[in-house]
């Protein structure tokens, strides 16, 4: 069987600096706001090319804390692409403001920039951008409205570290961005783990405080913060697994260029090709209309994939005050999307086979 991911095969070749790192943190005493946070938080906003990285408990509380920081009031209006992972909308709830769902492009399957403006209203006060897939989102005509209209732009980079837009990293773009670490993400701990990065100063600073109560020195609380902090073991596995980020996502983008060029099935809808070479092929998201069939035709051929995302926010039963939306591009994809393996440690010969098998489709 070729599984969809397997950590364990993904993380064999840190295990033995991982030790080494978690037995340092263990004997430091010290495990929470430390030295391994501040060296991970200088590396991974140098990465990103911002000017500064706060971490967090997770990539849900990255986005919400960047929210947070902005003070909009309750009942304002940001705008979300609909087809997304429901942690880039959950936020936008939890603070009383209004999710306002934008359709994606039919191809791209990210946030449509021409369908945004139709959908501010007064109350609008930012757009919450996606690199969903390990994509960068069309960010220079969102750029464009959010300055016109006067609204922060948010990314949610979970799926995206190291893409990028016109010759700049994702992470640096927006007003601020948040990324997750989850396990299975490009850049994944061994545990939960998040970050916001910003190169503005003020928000930087205020985020830094959110996280940690508010607290902008000992007992001395200037916001109503949270509890979301990156601990220091989780900052050491990450510190250890940056420097291999571009080479892994290297890997990913030969896995795709084979699979662009050689999965060859009628009625199969390939993701678009990326001419620049600036997707970090997060998820590799094929479609068909008869999915069922297909998957269970991999299956059998000890293919494991995999449904992202099976079900629509707006449809889910937590929204369901949105469920009159009609929303049909983002349905449509909701239903005929496939997750096809793609991982750094996906051997060439195991790519081959997944193309032959999903070739062979037809014939069967
Ligand atoms: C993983 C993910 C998140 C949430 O990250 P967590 O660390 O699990 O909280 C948010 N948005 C997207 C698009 C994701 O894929």
């Amino acid at each position: 069987m070729i599984p969809f991911l397997d950590l364990n095969q993904i993380n064999a070749p840190y295990l033995p600096a991982i030790e080494e790192a978690t037995l340092r943190v263990l004997r430091s005493g010290w495990y929470i706001l430390g030295n391994e946070l501040k060296t991970f938080e200088k590396d991974f906003a140098a990465y990103c090319e911002a000017e500064y990285c706060i971490g967090t408990a997770n990539g849900l509380d990255a986005i919400t804390l960047i929210l947070k920081a902005f003070e909009f009031p309750v009942g304002s209006e940001i705008i979300v692409p609909a087809n997304t992972y429901i942690a880039s909308v959950l936020p936008v709830s939890y603070l009383h403001h209004i999710p306002v769902f934008v359709e994606p492009d039919p191809v791209t399957m990210l946030l449509d920039p021409a369908k945004i403006e139709e959908k501010i209203t007064p109350l609008s006060k930012a757009i919450i951008t996606v690199d969903l897939y390990g994509r960068s989102c069309e960010m220079e005509p969102v750029l464009e409205i959010a300055n016109r209209y006067n609204l922060k732009v948010i990314t949610d980079a979970a799926q995206a570290h190291g893409a990028i837009y016109q010759n700049k990293k994702t992470g640096s773009i927006a007003d601020a961005t948040a990324f997750s670490f989850y396990p299975t993400k490009n850049l994944g701990a061994l545990g939960d783990a998040g970050a916001v990065t910003t190169s503005d100063r003020n928000l930087a600073e205020k985020i830094t405080y959110l996280r940690n109560y508010g607290s902008v020195e000992k007992y001395k609380n200037d916001y109503q913060g949270v509890n979301s902090r990156l601990d220091e073991i989780q900052a050491a596995i990450l510190s250890i697994k940056l420097p291999f980020l571009d080479k892994d996502n290297e890997r990913r983008k030969h896995i795709a260029s084979r699979y662009l060029n050689e999965i060859k099935l009628q009625e199969l809808i390939l993701p678009p090709g990326d001419k620049r070479n600036e997707d970090v092929w997060h998820l590799f998201i094929v479609r068909h209309p008869q999915r069922t069939v297909l998957i269970a035709h991999l299956e059998k051929a000890g293919v494991q994939t995999n449904v992202h995302y099976p079900l629509p926010i707006h449809q889910q039963r937590a929204y369901s005050h949105l469920s009159h939306l009609q929303l049909p591009i983002t349905e449509l994809i909701h239903n005929q999307v496939i997750s096809l393996p793609l991982h750094p440690v996906l051997t060439d010969s195991e790519v081959t086979y997944i193309i032959q098998c999903i070739n062979r489709f037809d014939t069967i």
